[in-house]
């Protein structure tokens, strides 16, 4: 169904912000996106860079507007994982089937990119333009200085709030009777640091993985950029024996890289001197209900739902979300008042999944990935679903290579997850876990 033309302000040109310009004005809509920050194409790079990994859905998502070809140029397929584990050899752990790979992508290029296409689709750009104040039944911004400058007043049709974690849009709808909304910090943080590249521009360690050094309660990542670089991520407690806190000086810093990151010992003035230069952040769950306010305002991507990064999937998920919208969209034409609640109804379940799941892989991530039991189950569900792939498609890959929805990922994983826990109690499972026996066990499970 075609859509009246409507005169739409989107607040937060991130990534989400920016992509869902491209879907709304591909309707016809007039579309202005505000943004608190100056335009990032003009500022020079912070020194702050995250790596974002992009999989199916985020692909799905800008494929259909035609833009997944030209950020595939800025990207790096990363097919496995590669296990530092100290005291052995590093070893590579495949992510899927043959073909399948999630992409490493820079945050601030891939944003740079998503703007310039937004504009080239006719987007207007208003940056350095804090939004303070919104008045949701008239769908009005006010924006200005500071919140007791004098404000600018903007009226639309609709606005979308895509202004991140601590959204400014949400907080006006957190004033309203019975809205429901918690956040929850981890205790772990988390610091870039880079391992720069070769002199000749290539890349210190394998470019197509994604780098782990697993530690138990902290764990080092690594993501490949196009310039030969590195953008790694260390997650170590704030506070207690092993952590932001304690690690003071420089010495303290060279002495934590060296005994628990040998094998990047060579880079370790560069990681040594990102430590204490970039900042350390922290990470946080935001789960609020509703995401719309009537047929006028509609929270997108992190205001709705921001979650911990372990499963690479906060942009993905966001992009998702746009996905959704659009069908959506095109199947009430101009009834936005069906559009945004079957929107937030079919979306929060899947949000509240995926939250769940990047929840408990920070805890699989940073502790279970170097345990032998665990190792175990994971070789003999994979033996398992190679042999039967019309059975058993792994969690990761149900999140990852799929479109199907995160709440059922989640459902059917933890099915998976209780036929696994009665596998390991086999007697002699290390011996015979590609036995005949075991597989029957796991087909008899199934059956149940
Ligand atoms: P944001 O990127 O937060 O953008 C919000 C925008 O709104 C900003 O530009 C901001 O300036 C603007 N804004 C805020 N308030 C106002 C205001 N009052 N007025 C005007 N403008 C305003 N996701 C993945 O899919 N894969 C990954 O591998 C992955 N890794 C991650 C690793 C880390 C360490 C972190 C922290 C996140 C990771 N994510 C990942 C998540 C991903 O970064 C976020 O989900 C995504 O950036 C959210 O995009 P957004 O546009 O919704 O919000």
């Amino acid at each position: 169904m075609a859509q009246t033309p409507k005169n739409i302000a989107i607040i937060g040109s991130g990534l989400v912000g920016s992509l869902l310009a491209i879907y709304l004005r591909r309707i016809g809509h007039k579309v202005t996106v505000f943004d608190r920050r100056p335009d990032i194409r003009t500022i020079k790079f912070s020194g702050r860079s995250i790596n974002l990994a992009m999989s199916n859905r985020g692909w799905r998502s800008l494929d259909e507007v035609g833009i997944g070809e030209r950020i595939k140029e800025i990207a790096i397929p990363l097919d496995k994982r590669a296990m530092h584990v100290n005291d052995k050899p590093v070893y590579f752990q495949k992510y899927g089937k043959e073909g399948e790979a999630i992409w490493s992508i820079s945050r601030g290029i891939l944003n740079k990119r998503m703007i310039d296409l937004a504009e080239e689709a006719g987007t207007l750009f208003r940056f350095n333009e804090k939004v303070w104040d919104v008045d949701l039944p008239e769908a009005k911004i006010f924006t200005g200085e500071s919140e007791k400058s004098e404000w600018k007043e903007y009226s639309f049709d609709l606005i979308f709030g895509c202004d991140g974690a601590f959204s400014r849009v949400r907080h006006k709808m957190q004033r309203r009777s019975r809205y429901n909304y918690s956040q929850e910090f981890i205790d772990v943080g988390y610091k870039e640091l880079t391992i720069p590249a070769n002199a000749d521009g290539t890349h210190k360690l394998d470019k197509n993985s994604f780098h782990i050094w697993p530690r138990g309660e902290f764990m080092l990542i690594a993501m490949p950029n196009i310039d030969g670089s590195f953008t790694c991520t260390l997650f170590l407690p704030f506070e207690g024996d092993v952590s932001f806190e304690s690690l003071k000086t420089e010495d303290e810093a060279k002495e934590f890289f060296k005994t628990y990151f040998p094998n990047v010992r060579k880079v370790i003035e560069d990681l040594t001197k990102d430590f204490f230069n970039n900042p350390t952040s922290a990470m946080v769950t935001m789960k609020c209900y509703p995401w719309t306010y009537w047929d006028k305002v509609a929270l997108v991507g992190d205001s709705a739902h921001a979650i911990v990064p372990f499963y690479g999937q906060g942009m993905n998920a966001g992009f998702e979300d746009i996905y959704v919208l659009d069908q959506l969209m095109r199947q009430y034409g101009d009834d936005w008042e069906t559009i945004f609640s079957t929107y937030q109804e079919e979306r929060k379940p899947n949000a509240d999944a995926i939250a769940e799941l990047s929840y408990r892989n920070f805890v699989e991530m940073s502790s279970k990935t170097a345990d032998p039991k665990f190792l175990l189950q994971k070789k003999i569900e994979k033996h398992f679903a190679a042999k039967h792939p019309d059975k058993w498609i792994p969690v990761y890959s149900r999140v990852t290579f799929s479109d199907r929805p995160y709440a059922e990922a989640l459902a059917i994983g933890d099915r998976q997850e209780e036929i696994m826990q009665q596998v390991m109690q086999m007697p002699d499972i290390e011996t015979k876990w590609d036995s005949k026996e075991v597989e029957d066990k796991i087909l008899a499970f199934i059956k149940e």
